[in-house]
C-alpha cells in the first residue's frame, strides 16, 4: 500500500479475519465490516433483507458503474452437517475444530504473516470482503469523486445463495457492472502467486464480459499495479450466478495456496495467499472506482488495427 495510507490492508485483513464464519453463520464478519466503515463518512450501507451488505461511496455527483463484490462465509460444520466443498477423504480423520456456538470452523489460526503471505482459516473469502474495504478507506483518504458499490454476502459456498437473493431484488442497477473478488486455487489457471492480482477472465462455469475484463487490465497497467491475466478453472465464482440475472460481469481474484484449507497429504490445513497480490488487488478496485468515463476498449482496438492494417494497403 502507499505509505501514508489511513489504514493499511494488513490492519483490515486482520480485523475481518479474526472474526469466525460459515454459510448462513456471517454475523460477526458483518458487524466486522460495519465498524470499519464506520470511518468512512461517504459511504452508507444497506442491509437487505437476506442480511447481504450493499455499500455505497458517493461522493460527487457521479453515477455508479461498477460493484466490488466479495462473500462473508467459509465452508464449516453448521450443526453437525458440513456446508462447503471439502472431500470427504479430508474430514474422514475428524481434524480438530473450533466451536463458535451454532458452527464450528477447522481449529486453525485466524491470521498470520508470514514471509509476505498471509496464512488464515479463511482466506477465502475473508481477503475478498478486506479488499473492498480498503477500497473504501483509500477513496476516503484521497478524498475521491466517484462513486462505487461494495457488496457482502451471504452463503455463497453452499451455491450463492446471498448473490442470488441479491440478483433477484434488483437492488442494484442494472447498469452497474458487478466485480467478483475472490481467492481462487493456484491450481485453477496458469498463474503463479506472487506474480499480482489476476483478471480473472472466467471461472469453470463461464466466461465474463469481455470489455469489463479489459477495462480492469487497462486500469491496472494504469496504476502500475502487477496482474495477470487468466482462466481460473478451479471453482465457480460470484461473477457466474450475477450473470445469470442479467448482470454483466468481471472478476479479479488472487491465487491462494491450500483452498479450502485442503493441505498436502490429505490433511487440513490453513488457506495462504501472497499479501502483495491481496494488495494489488484493493489498489486495482481504488484505481477502477475512480476512474472516469469507462473506455470503449473495442473501440481503440478497432482503430488500432484499422490502422495498422493500413500499412499493407499495396497488397490489397
Ligand atoms: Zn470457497
Amino acid at each position: 500500500m502507499p505509505s501514508g495510507m489511513s489504514r493499511s490492508f494488513v490492519d483490515i485483513a486482520q480485523a475481518i479475519l479474526a472474526q469466525p464464519t460459515a454459510p448462513f453463520h456471517e454475523g460477526a464478519v458483518r458487524r466486522e465490516i460495519l465498524r470499519l466503515l464506520e470511518s468512512c463518512p461517504h459511504v452508507t450501507v444497506q442491509t437487505d433483507a437476506f442480511g447481504n451488505l450493499i455499500a455505497l461511496y458517493q461522493r460527487g455527483g457521479v453515477t455508479p458503474k461498477l460493484a466490488f463484490a466479495a462473500h462473508m462465509d467459509h465452508p464449516g460444520y453448521v450443526g453437525d452437517r458440513f456446508l462447503g466443498g471439502v472431500p470427504e477423504v479430508y474430514r474422514a480423520a475428524n481434524p480438530a475444530t473450533r466451536n463458535f456456538g451454532a458452527f464450528a470452523m477447522w481449529d486453525l489460526p485466524a491470521f498470520e504473516l508470514r514471509e509476505g503471505r498471509i496464512f488464515s482459516r479463511a482466506c477465502d473469502d475473508l481477503i475478498g470482503c478486506a479488499a473492498v474495504v480498503s477500497m473504501f478507506h483509500e477513496l476516503e483518504r484521497v478524498e475521491a469523486t466517484a462513486a462505487v458499490y461494495g457488496l457482502f454476502t451471504r452463503a455463497e459456498e453452499v451455491g450463492f445463495v446471498g448473490a442470488i437473493a441479491l440478483a433477484k431484488a434488483r437492488v442494484l442497477p442494472e447498469s452497474v457492472v458487478i466485480v467478483s473478488l475472490e481467492t481462487s486455487s493456484e491450481r485453477g489457471g496458469a498463474c503463479r502467486m506472487g506474480d499480482g492480482v489476476i483478471v480473472r477472465v472466467g471461472d469453470r462455469t463461464s466466461i465474463f464480459d469481455s470489455a469489463a475484463t479489459s477495462w480492469l487490465s487497462h486500469w491496472a497497467r494504469e496504476g502500475q499495479i502487477p496482474f495477470q491475466r487468466c482462466l481460473m478453472s478451479g471453482g465457480t465464482c460470484e461473477a457466474t450466478a450475477y450473470q445469470l440475472y442479467g448482470y454483466r460481469t468481471a472478476a479479479l481474484c488472487v491465487a491462494l495456496g491450500n483452498y479450502h484449507n485442503c493441505g498436502p497429504e490429505e490433511k487440513i490445513d490453513s488457506e495462504f495467499v501472497a499479501l502483495a497480490d491481496a494488495e494489488a488487488m484493493a489498489r486495482l478496485c481504488t484505481v477502477a472506482a475512480s476512474a472516469g468515463e469507462l473506455p470503449d476498449p473495442a473501440e481503440a482496438l478497432r482503430n488500432r488495427l484499422e490502422h495498422e492494417s493500413e500499412q499493407y494497403r499495396a497488397y490489397f
